[in-house]
């Protein structure tokens, strides 16, 4: 579903028109298709110092096929780059930012189309020093604003790298690769922490999730069922949840990908051990729960009833909450297993609030709260807890908005779109591979950037 102006803008006629009046152009985003290459060129990796992670960026980059050649302050680049990598985690003074933009601005302009940014930062908070805290945290600022400056379908994010994962480049892998490859093609501007983890090996980058067992809520239509086929393509045996009201459009999901139905609604009292019992089914225990289930009943917050508010906050929090106590008993069978995954989908209103989505926005907002808090909670069971925060997303949802309002969505961010559901199933099945057993806690946003929600 490519809205009109990125259509019409993108060639023949349109394309000149666009470019002679100086009509915003948004680009045509590469997206993954099973067994592309990680990148579509040479990616270029720099560093101040010796850059502890520098050297496992290299390896990860070079063992995809990719060509890597080294960004230096005289670096000159013959062809255009398909990516970027700066370790900068090893700067503690000011001063060494000249370094970084140095070094960076070039490599920046030799990027080529869908060209990905990735710099590498140490958490500020485990930094005393004054001044190494606020290097660190300038990062963010520089990356945030390239993610804003590049155009055709370029990215620009942040992997905060804790000081003990650091020089481990399994732990790396994962998050390096999502960030680098065209799954990530409407997430920019973002910081992600990765932390040690105890991460298998990964034979199969195409089928991260192979014989693992995921449910996945809200899934008859949108961006759940789009989830769904993400994670069937990358090899989960899939159960899909919805209500009975949707049962047949989920019939069709369940059968396109070889899943299992179950029709559910998801603030049943017994709805954690319904679907336990589904996984008992088609398996040993469950792998991967992704929260994905959720409406909107918006009206201003003085005119919200009883009902608006209470049936939002039941289906989009108050059920994961119910949901999870069952999943994580270890003695129920088909629960979650130890070094399982949780991943909700959250949204931007949820960190910037929105006009008439207050009954929403608490919801959403709480996810973020829920999944912070478990993450520490279940880490002794190496569970990940995460959460996705999508922005515009072109969907049923998004199209019933009235035109006008709908266009500042779709344009208001770096990429000039609106994301495709696709974009929050990728971030959801980064989540949920075994190689991100470093991340969790996080909310990432796949918003293309919006300036809504910020
Ligand atoms: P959608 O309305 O198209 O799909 C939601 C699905 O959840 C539907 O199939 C619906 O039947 C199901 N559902 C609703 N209540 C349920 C219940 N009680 N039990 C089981 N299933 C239930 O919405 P979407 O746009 O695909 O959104 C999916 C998720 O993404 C939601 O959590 C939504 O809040 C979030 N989100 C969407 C956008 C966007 O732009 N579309 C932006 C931010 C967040």
């Amino acid at each position: 579903m490519t809205d009109t102006l990125t259509k019409l803008t993108n060639q023949g006629l349109g394309k000149t028109v666009a470019v002679r009046l100086g009509l915003p152009r948004p680009a045509l985003l590469r997206r993954y298709a099973e067994g592309q290459d990680l990148l579509d060129g040479p990616a270029a990796v720099g560093s101040i110092g010796d850059g502890p992670v520098a050297a496992s960026a290299t390896a990860i980059i070079a063992a995809s096929g990719a060509n890597v050649v080294a960004a230096t302050a005289d670096s000159t680049y013959a062809d255009k780059l398909a990516a970027v990598v700066y370790d900068a985690s090893g700067a503690r003074t000011l001063d060494q930012l000249e370094a970084l933009r140095a070094t960076l601005g070039p490599a920046v302009k030799a990027l080529g189309k869908n060209g990905r940014v990735i710099v590498i930062g140490t958490p500020p908070a485990e930094l005393d020093d004054p001044e190494a805290a606020a290097t660190q945290q300038a990062l963010e600022g520089i990356t945030r604003s390239i993610g804003k400056e590049l155009r055709a379908g370029g990215t620009a994010n942040l992997l905060w790298v804790a000081g003990e994962a650091q020089g481990d480049s399994a732990v790396l892998a994962a998050p390096l690769r999502f960030f680098l490859s065209s799954r990530s093609a409407y997430v920019s501007g973002q910081p992600v922490l990765v932390r040690e983890g105890e991460i298998p090996d990964v034979d199969d980058w195409h089928h991260p999730l192979a014989g693992e067992v995921a449910v996945i809520t809200g899934a008859a239509r949108g961006i759940g069922a789009e989830i769904a086929k993400v994670f069937a393509r990358a090899g989960a045996k899939v159960i899909v949840v919805d209500i009975p009201a949707a049962g047949e459009s989920l019939a069709k999901v369940a059968n396109g990908i070889g899943a299992t139905a179950l029709q559910l609604d998801v603030t049943a009292a017994d709805a954690g051990e319904r679907i336990a019992a589904a996984v008992a089914q088609v398996g040993d225990r469950l792998d991967v729960i992704v929260h994905n289930a959720g409406i909107t009943r918006d009206k201003m917050f003085v005119n919200t009833d009883e009902s608006r508010w209470g049936s939002v906050l039941d289906v989009n929090l108050q059920s994961q909450l119910r949901m999870n106590k069952v999943l994580l008993d270890p003695s129920v069978a088909g629960g979650l297993r130890d070094g399982g995954r949780i991943v909700s989908v959250a949204s931007i209103s949820g960190i910037g609030g929105n006009r008439g989505q207050s009954n929403y926005a608490a919801s959403k907002a709480g996810v973020i709260g829920l999944v912070r808090s478990l993450s520490q909670e279940l880490a002794d069971r190496r569970i990940t807890v995460n959460a996705v925060a999508p922005g515009f997303i072109e969907t049923e949802m998004t199209a019933k908005i009235p035109l006008a309002t709908r266009e500042v969505g779709r344009r208001l961010n770096s990429l000039l779109q609106g994301g495709q559901p696709v974009d929050v199933g990728e971030a959801i099945a980064f989540f949920a591979e075994p190689g991100s057993a470093g991340v969790t806690g996080q909310v990432l946003r796949v918003c293309g950037q919006s300036q809504l929600g910020a």
